[in-house]
């Protein structure tokens, strides 16, 4: 062997060792320059040939030219085997190994969705009317102008309707169609249903989610969900309103709580009261949340106007009764001492899981 065939020997061995250094295909990229290209020892031979004759430049030229091809070739096979090994590697980083989820975090495996707030203090308000012999009953929350208002003694342009800001749905129907503003609508329904099949009296709760153009603040929302008591039967009395709303708020809220109820007006009842409950973070005392009061209203109650019952056909000589309606969400804001009634919307999870 002479000295240029061990010359070639020597820096493809050098090249071939330089290569099997490399572990990435990022510095295979970098290298690739000395190992085999432009700043390889295979070029700067190439250029020493320059001072040979024609004849021993072609003849040495095509071995070292051979033992370059030999070198590029092991490049290629070694970029192949990097570009595998990086695939492998990235799969087994996205891998996604449902044991280990479980393992990493058992919380997750033993922690199932419940009931949020607000759905579980409907279930209960409902339970405890259902206690008292009321039943249960659903209503659209799409009503017509009829149903939300006209129907309730609320004709159209009537001043009372500035106390709801109502969300209009364009229909592109003549009848005017809202999102109901109240749970009140389901009264009618209700009455006109007895009144069709023969079926009164009612003693029925309708809860269910209503809509207003509200700013959401610490205690209101656009929407919110309220509950309606409806009791239509004979001799039923303002006496029997408020036992039920006394007997309604020591069953719910416990036996130290009390109501009471001062005059107010309502469109669909006559006469109407608001009712207020004992402060419940307070409890009488006296407190900012209840303006030192030591009471919290609730909701609004009353005995059903004759004019109501006169728009479904009940005969209002034969029959009597009242409503009352109240926040559902207010409840659940008064019974958790909740700061925020927006934290029942917000979705957060750490606050919905203090409820599980
Ligand atoms: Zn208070």
């Amino acid at each position: 062997m002479n000295l240029n065939d061990e010359l070639i020997a020597t820096i493809t061995a050098e090249a071939l060792a330089a290569l099997a250094a490399v572990d990435t295909i990022e510095e295979l990229d970098e290298r690739f320059p000395s190992i085999v290209g432009k700043r390889s020892a295979f070029a700067s031979m190439q250029k020493s040939f320059g001072s040979l004759d024609p004849e021993q430049r072609r003849e040495l030229g095509a071995r070292l030219q051979d033992a370059r091809r030999a070198v590029e070739a092991s490049v290629e096979l070694r970029r192949i085997d990097l570009r595998a090994a990086a695939r492998t590697t990235m799969l087994e980083a996205d891998r996604l190994d449902l044991g280990d989820v479980v393992v990493a975090s058992q919380s997750w495996a033993v922690t199932l969705g419940h009931a949020g707030l607000v759905g579980s203090t409907q279930a209960e308000l409902e339970d405890v009317f259902v206690a008292m012999g009321f039943t249960v009953a659903d209503g659209p929350e799409v009503e017509s102008d009829w149903y939300n208002f006209e129907a309730l003694n609320i004709p159209p342009a009537h001043p009372a309707r500035g106390m709801w800001d109502t969300f209009y749905v364009d229909l592109g129907e003549p009848e005017t169609v809202v999102l109901r503003t109240h749970t009140s609508p389901t009264q009618i329904h209700l009455m006109e249903s007895a009144v069709a099949n023969d079926s009164l009296p009612i003693h029925s709760v309708a809860p269910g989610r209503c809509y207003r153009r509200d700013t959401p603040d610490a205690r209101h929302l656009a929407a919110f969900h309220q509950i309606e008591g409806l009791v239509v039967d004979h001799h039923i009395t303002f006496a029997d309103l408020a036992g039920t709303i006394e007997t309604f708020t020591r069953a719910y809220f416990g036996p130290d709580i009390e109501s009471r109820l001062r005059p107010a007006f309502f469109p669909f009842t006559e006469p109407s009261a608001e009712f207020e409950i004992t402060c419940t973070i307070c409890h009488g005392a006296g407190c900012r949340t209840c303006s030192n009061t030591g009471w919290i209203e609730l909701g609004g109650c009353g005995m059903i106007d004759p004019a109501v019952f006169e728009s479904v056909g009940v005969d209002p000589d034969r029959w009597s009764g009242f409503a009352f309606g109240f926040g559902i969400d207010r409840c659940a804001q008064m019974r958790h001492e909740l700061s925020d009634m927006r934290a029942l919307i917000e979705n957060d999870v750490r606050f919905l899981g203090q409820f599980a």
